[in-house]
């Protein structure tokens, strides 16, 4: 059995990263593009991943798109840079609940305890549907959640005493 407490209440699994444009000074040395290795003339940079690119340089692995212009953000996953379409296509379902076990949107605020992820909505008692606050002790029997009162009854029932771990 597991006792855990809800430290965490919430989890954004989205990974994205700011890109920022920067205007280049004349008076500064050239930085390397980190995407061609050549140094970076233009007027204008972008930073991102604390990297320096070219306009042209920083665009997603999959459709090319100049990710300065489509947006301010980009996502990676295994050495992918991607924008947020495509990130969204290839990585955008992760598991199911372990509650209602429906898939969960890859972008969704999950729970989690273990390794199982649930819905927001479906992370409570699963026999008295009682809610958890951060800090609330929870129970984890057979991959259901309990609240102290349920797991405790279940010991009783089945002739265990309670015993914390
Ligand atoms: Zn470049
Ligand atoms: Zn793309
Ligand atoms: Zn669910
Ligand atoms: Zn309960």
């Amino acid at each position: 059995m597991v006792v855990l407490r809800l430290l965490q209440q919430m989890q954004k699994r989205e990974k994205s990263f700011g890109i920022q444009m920067l205007s280049v000074q004349p008076d500064t040395k050239p930085k390397g593009c980190a995407g061609c290795n050549r140094k970076i003339k233009d007027r204008y940079l972008l930073k991102a991943l604390d990297k320096y690119w070219h306009e042209d340089c920083l665009k997603c692995a999959c459709c090319d798109c100049r990710l300065g212009e489509v947006g301010s953000t980009l996502y990676t996953k295994a050495n992918l840079i991607l924008c947020r379409r495509d990130y969204l296509r290839l990585f955008g379902v992760t598991g199911n609940c372990a509650a209602c076990s429906k898939l969960i949107p890859a972008f969704e605020m999950v729970m989690r305890a273990k390794e199982n992820v649930y819905h927001l909505d479906c992370f409570a008692c699963q026999l008295c549907n009682q809610r958890f606050c951060v800090g609330d002790k929870f129970f984890l029997k057979n991959n259901m959640i309990l609240c102290q009162t349920d797991y405790e009854e279940g010991l009783m029932k089945e002739g265990y005493a309670p015993q914390v771990r």
